[in-house]
């Protein structure tokens, strides 16, 4: 099929806590989906596992039809690098770089030259509407900024999937859709899938499909009206 990920069988345990307990999906590109449950339910293992970031228990993660849990660390810590871009809650941009530098960083770690990566990252800030604030660093941002700059940093070098984990989290309610509407805009434009962990509702049935995890399942999985 034309999955750029899938996962089936997806088991991750921690002692007695089946933290995935047996969770299949299907991800298409340009997807949006949303991943949401209560707290502990496994949602945040379930990106880890999907990201290479966690290696599964059991099951098999699949990118463009590959399994990567037969990669090396090394070759699934270049796959995150690569194929895929992260939006955590906040706080993950490096305090010491500049916006632009924080943007262009994943390309840098990739071995992109710094001209190709600075000039990728410019392109990506002026998008979100950042242009003039390339210099700052990201104590002179506003909450909203700074998330914009994350979303530049992971679109930048064009992944196939983009992972967010509760994005919106620190964020008011209105500069929260604003954050959702310039990801779903930088994700179109590049035909990246999104994977967005929320518990804000109204973030969620912004998405194509929601995924509701329980006890590291899916419970109900819906589909959403365009
Ligand atoms: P969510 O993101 O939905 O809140 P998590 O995926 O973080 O849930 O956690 C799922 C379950 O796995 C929880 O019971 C949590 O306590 C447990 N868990 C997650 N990470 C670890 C870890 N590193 N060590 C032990 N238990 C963990
Ligand atoms: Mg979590």
């Amino acid at each position: 099929m034309n999955s750029v990920l899938a996962a089936r069988g997806l088991v991750k345990t921690y002692g007695d806590v089946h933290a995935l307990a047996g969770v299949d999906i299907d991800i298409s590109p340009g997807d949006v989906l949303a991943v949401v449950g209560p707290s502990g339910s496994g949602k945040t293992t379930l990106l880890h596992v999907l990201s290479g970031i966690l290696r599964a228990d059991g099951g098999e993660v699949f990118l463009d039809g590959r399994a990567i849990g037969e990669l090396s660390e090394t070759g699934r810590s270049e796959l995150r690098r690569t194929a895929f871009g992260f939006v955590f809650q906040s706080g993950m941009l490096v305090a010491e770089l500049t916006a632009e530098e924080n943007a262009a960083l994943p390309m840098l770690l990739a071995g992109r030259s710094r001209e190709e990566s600075l000039g990728a990252a410019r392109l990506w800030l002026t998008r979100l509407g950042l242009q003039g604030m390339e210099k700052r660093r990201p104590g002179e941002l506003s909450g909203g900024q700074a998330q914009r700059v994350a979303i530049a940093r992971a679109l930048a070098h064009r992944p196939r999937v983009v992972f967010a984990d509760e994005p919106t989290g620190a964020l008011d309610t209105r500069t929260g859709q604003e954050m959702m509407t310039a990801l779903l805009q930088a994700a179109r434009d590049t035909n990246a899938a999104v994977v967005i962990v929320t518990h804000d509702k109204a973030i969620a049935d912004r998405a194509h499909r929601i995924v509701d995890i329980q006890d590291g399942r899916i419970a109900v999985p819906g589909q959403v009206p365009a």
